[in-house]
């Protein structure tokens, strides 16, 4: 497997003494895709992201004006249609999936994963993303059972509005649609080639050679491996790779509980790092397909810091350019993260 790197470097006269200064930046190549990257670690130092943890009380809102919150949520949320859900909702535990009042896709739900109106990163529990994820199964049941012809699901979790969330209630979607993403159809069409080339799955062989060269494998807990990927979309991204499914629907109980525990044991990674706003996303095969060549993963990266006058961290080159500008190298994130899975 070829990890391809680029090292160039940038020199101008700095600020105050105007003395010469040098910095690198690393252009790096995904292993399947070849999608590039770069890093310049100096970058970070423009960020106060460490800063003691923001007061939120000001920005959170009331509960009692939160769609979401428990005494809201029967009215102020929409139903499924009859022929989708004769319920109009899909409860799990304490989460309640909806349709999006907004939808971005001919099937696009909206799931909370707490009753709760606002957690703490190091507050969410693995309970919580079991049930939301039970929930999301029989979602896609439900959507795949109504119209065979959308079958390419995304789940997605955006945490505080420097992810683009606009609610602060902790939430997830769920969107299906007839044909995959770009990316995604990308993912599975490298992952075809990389098979019919060496006979094996990437997505296998990435977990063994990442956890052969110990440098960005963070951990694993049963059906569950999560590295540091070589060439990262986003900042602190750990990828979670599902060993034994292809798709979203196939997840078994046991594979959603071992993902909880590495997602709930990343957030709390993350929280100890001051992170407070994120995004999850998955990146399934088609609904109800197992195929030899594909696992079904999903990627974290953490977002700039929830605080007055935060800034942006997506720019030209991840809008226009589709290359991501990274300032925390990958591992150095596998080394921060990994403390936590070997903590029991
Ligand atoms: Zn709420």
């Amino acid at each position: 497997m070829k990890f391809h790197k680029v090292a160039a470097t940038s020199v101008f006269l700095s600020p105050h003494s105007f003395g010469r200064e040098t910095q690198s930046i690393e252009y790096r190549e995904d292993p399947l895709t070849g999608a590039r990257c770069r890093i310049n670690v100096r970058r970070a130092e423009r960020l106060k992201e460490t800063s003691a943890k923001a007061d939120f009380s000001q920005v959170v809102g009331k509960p009692d004006e939160c769609p979401f919150c428990p005494e809201n949520v029967e009215q102020a949320t929409p139903l499924f249609p009859a022929e989708l859900c004769a319920e109009g909702r899909i409860r799990s535990g304490d989460c309640c999936f909806f349709p999006n009042l907004y939808p971005l896709a001919e099937y696009h739900a909206t799931g909370t994963l707490t009753s709760r109106h606002f957690l703490e990163l190091d507050q969410f529990e693995p309970y919580m993303l079991v049930d939301n994820l039970t929930a999301t199964r029989e979602y896609l049941a439900r959507v795949s059972h109504h119209a065979q012809e959308v079958g390419y699901p995304i789940y997605l979790w955006n945490h505080l509005p420097p992810s683009a969330a606009s609610m602060f209630h902790p939430h997830v979607q769920v969107l299906v649609d007839r044909k995959p993403t770009p990316y995604q159809d990308r993912l599975l069409q490298c992952s075809r080639d990389y098979f019919s080339r060496y006979g094996r799955c990437f997505w296998c062989d990435v977990v063994e050679e990442e956890k052969r060269r110990g440098e960005r494998y963070i951990g694993e807990h049963n059906s569950v491996a999560v590295i540091a990927p070589f060439a990262p979309q986003g900042n602190r991204e750990a990828l979670i790779i599902f060993r034994g499914s292809s798709n979203l629907m196939g997840l078994r109980p046991e594979e959603a509980s071992d993902f909880a525990d590495c997602v709930v044991r990343l957030l709390r990674a993350y929280d100890r790092m001051g992170i407070n706003s994120f995004n999850l996303c998955t990146f399934s095969a088609r609904l109800g397909e197992e195929v030899p060549y594909y696992c079904l993963h999903a990627k974290l990266i953490s977002r700039p810091v929830f605080q007055p006058f935060y800034r942006n961290d997506t720019g030209i080159l991840e809008r226009f350019h589709y290359e991501a500008d990274i300032e925390t190298p990958p591992e150095d994130t596998a080394r921060k993260l990994k403390a936590f899975f070997e903590a029991g």
